[in-house]
Formats: C-alpha cells, sequence, structure tokens
C-alpha cells in the first residue's frame, strides 16, 4: 500500500464538479482582479473568524507583510516570534526591514514558550508574531495580557490553524491581525497561492487594502509603497466552495488524531501530541506530529543525538531520520515539519544565533515527524501507517 503525506486530488471525487464550475463562472464573467467573488469570500471569512473585516491577499506569507506595514513596523523595530516555525514568519519580518527576535518553545505543545518571551522585550520591541503551529492556537488569553501590559503590538501566524479557537473564539480573532494562507496543503486550500488578513479594527483593515494595492487609497493616487498583492477572483471562487466544509473537515482531522492517539499508545520512545489542556479550545490538525525520542528498530539502538554541523550540512541520522526511512521502505510517506529551525538556517547567520541557543527548539527539530493525516485518508491507510510504525518497533 502507499500512502502520501498529503491528498489533493482525493478532494476532487467529493467537490470537483463544483470547483470546476465555480471556476467558470468567474472565467466567463470577465472579472478577474476583485469583484463579486472576492468580496463574497472576505465577507463570509470575516464571519467564520469572528473579525470584522478580513482582506485578501496574494498568499500568507503576503499577508503577514502586510499586517507587520500596516502596523508601521520597519527598519529598527524588533517583532518577538519563535524559531519552531516555516521560514516565511521570519522572513517577512526582515523583509518589512525588521528584526526577528527568536524565542524557544515548550517542547509539548511546539508553542513559543510565553514565560521566555517577556526576557525578549527590548525598547525596539513592537509586536508579538504567536504563531498556531501545526493547527493548535497559543494561549491568546494571557499573550494578549503579556502585550498589553508592555504596549505591544499582536500579529497572529494562522497559516496552519484555520479552524482552530483558543476559548471559543476564532485565532486571528485575538490579536490585532491575523494572517492566513490557502496554500494548497493548509486546512483550507486555494488552487495555488492565496492568503487573508483579519482585523477588528477599521483603519489597520484599510491600510492593510490599500498596501495591497500599491498603496493606493483612491485610484493613481499613491500615498506609500506597498505591493501587488490580491486574492484572485478564480481562487476566491475556488475558497467560497470550500469554506462551508471547512469545519466538517477539521472534524475529520480531529477524528483521524484521535485514532492515531489511541492506537499509537504505549510505543516506547515515542511520544505523541497532546493536543490542548482546555476543553473549550479547539486543535485544527493541519499535522499530527510525533516526537520520536527513542527507537530500536533493525536490532540496534539508537540513541538520540543532535550534531551542530551535520546539522546545518546535511539532516543527522536521528531515530527520527531512520524511522521515516523505514516507514518510505513500506510506502508510508511522512514529512519532517522542520528540520532545521528559523535560528541556524544559513540565512540567519547575521542574527548571531549559535547552536545551544534555542536548546528546546534544536532538540525538537531532531524529533518531529508528521504523520498523514488529511479528511479523506481510508481507515485502511491510516490503520497502514500505525501497522508500519508498530512494526519497526516490534
Ligand atoms: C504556510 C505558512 C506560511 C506562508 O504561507 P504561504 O501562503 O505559503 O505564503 C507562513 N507561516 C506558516 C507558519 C506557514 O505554515
Amino acid at each position: 500500500m502507499q500512502v502520501p503525506p498529503f491528498s489533493l486530488d482525493k478532494q476532487l471525487s467529493e467537490i470537483g464538479q463544483e470547483l470546476e464550475t465555480a471556476v467558470l463562472r468567474v472565467l466567463h464573467s470577465g472579472q478577474y482582479i476583485g469583484g463579486k467573488e472576492v468580496k463574497a469570500f472576505e465577507n463570509s471569512f470575516a464571519s467564520f473568524v469572528g473579525t470584522n473585516y478580513a482582506v485578501g491577499c496574494n498568499s500568507g506569507t503576503d499577508a503577514l507583510i502586510l499586517a507587520l506595514r500596516s502596523l508601521d513596523i520597519g527598519l529598527g523595530d524588533e517583532v518577538i516570534t519563535s524559531s519552531f516555525t516555516f521560514f516565511a514568519t521570519a522572513e517577512a519580518i526582515s523583509n518589512v526591514g525588521a528584526k526577528p527576535v527568536l524565542v524557544d518553545i515548550d517542547p509539548n505543545s511546539f508553542l513559543i514558550d510565553l514565560n521566555l518571551i517577556e526576557n525578549a522585550i527590548t525598547k525596539s520591541t513592537k509586536a508579538i508574531l504567536p504563531v498556531h503551529m501545526f493547527g493548535q492556537s497559543v494561549d491568546m488569553e494571557n499573550l494578549m495580557r503579556l502585550a498589553d501590559h508592555y504596549g505591544l503590538k499582536v500579529i497572529e501566524d494562522c497559516a496552519q490553524a484555520v479552524g482552530a479557537t483558543w476559548k471559543d473564539k476564532s485565532v486571528g480573532s485575538w490579536g490585532h491581525l491575523g494572517c492566513f494562507s490557502f496554500f494548497p496543503t493548509k486546512n483550507l486550500g486555494a488552487v495555488g497561492d492565496a492568503g487573508v488578513v483579519t482585523t477588528n479594527d477599521e483603519n489597520l483593515a484599510q491600510r492593510v487594502r490599500q498596501l495591497s494595492v500599491h498603496g493606493m487609497p483612491e485610484r493613481y493616487l499613491h500615498t506609500e509603497l506597498g505591493y501587488n498583492s490580491r486574492l484572485d477572483a478564480i481562487q476566491a471562487a475556488i475558497l467560497n466552495v470550500k469554506l462551508p466544509r471547512l469545519l466538517e473537515w477539521v472534524q475529520d482531522r480531529e477524528n483521524i488524531a484521535l485514532r492515531y492517539k489511541e492506537s499509537l499508545q504505549k510505543l516506547p520512545g515515542l511520544e505523541l501530541p497532546e493536543g490542548p489542556n482546555s476543553l473549550t479550545s479547539k486543535h485544527a490538525w493541519n499535522q499530527f506530529v510525533i516526537k520520536v525520542c527513542n527507537f530500536s528498530g533493525g536490532g540496534s539502538q539508537h540513541e538520540f543525538q543532535v550534531n551542530e554541523r551535520q546539522k546545518i550540512e546535511s539532516p543527522s541520522e536521528s531515530c527520527r531520520d531512520l524511522l521515516k526511512k523505514k516507514l518510505e521502505d513500506v510506502g508510508v510517506r511522512t514529512i519532517i515539519y522542520y528540520p532545521i529551525p528559523i535560528h541556524l538556517q544559513p540565512a540567519y547567520k547575521k542574527l548571531g544565533y549559535n547552536f545551544g541557543s534555542l536548546p528546546v527548539t534544536e532538540k525538537i527539530s531532531n524529533q518531529v515527524l508528521s504523520l498523514p493525516i488529511y479528511p479523506e485518508i481510508s481507515e485502511a491507510e491510516q490503520d497502514y501507517v500505525v501497522d508500519s510504525i508498530k512494526k519497526t518497533f516490534e
């Protein structure tokens, strides 16, 4: 059996017809930039998240850039975020001219460690940028309290967490701005690049919109340098078909996650994701991430090891990498999100971090493995993933 890490084509058998109709509708409308579909999506997405405004843009990365720029964050400013995230989070901060200040994570939730944020605040800090990794929300109540106390702005990176909540409030509605990605493998995927910024603040919404159209508040009047970053009408039409199904898909993901948790219990050296502690918070399960801490496959015992040079030049042969390889050999494809933390990326040498700067992130980067999780995975496929993992532990 072959089990892919995600399966975008399977969704087509369910809603392909509707998607085709939607795309053709745009094609024949002659309105390719802006228009009805975009407006409709922005309205329904804002009400889904529970904010007053949602402004479409070209990608999740652009959403972050537009959000940062809307707060006038730039040269000389610092933004606190996690080192355990997709590169775009830090890249967006750097690309507006500001400096990412990278903080370590909690080893169980993979989320920024709130206890370490206060220490990272300086006179130059303008904002905190929490990342809701793998679909799990950061404790937004305490994070907002901390940010308010220091007069800092909060931009949420919700790229992996559409459908997640903290205490019954959607991610993207807690901070001053929320940034979402509709990259095809996210929980709500377009058929190309797409993103959106959410906010309750009318001025910020207007500023984001203006920045996304060349800094142009009215036609051919440019009050600042902006970008060309809009949500395509075709992508909006696709998203309009998919959004009403999102919660159902997130529920499917949760069921799959629970099945993994039940069937993979008690394997020595393997740790399963905890999920949110609070009963009222909701994990969106974009990824099901296990930690491979110890692995005795193939007769010999492999202890967890990290080696600085190997880590940067080639991923080290950790227990995780061995398990990944063994699963691949039997047709189960897993993915490592992410093997190299931001602070050890060659592009960020200039920030001055070393190996050892953020020990939890470094250790976790060597242990994480994402198992296939998507609404369309069959029970037989999931059983095969579970059995294949169990076999490697025999
Ligand atoms: C995917 C992702 C992004 C970037 O989104 P794009 O739409 O690909 O630009 C940003 N942050 C995180 C955490 C992501 O997972």
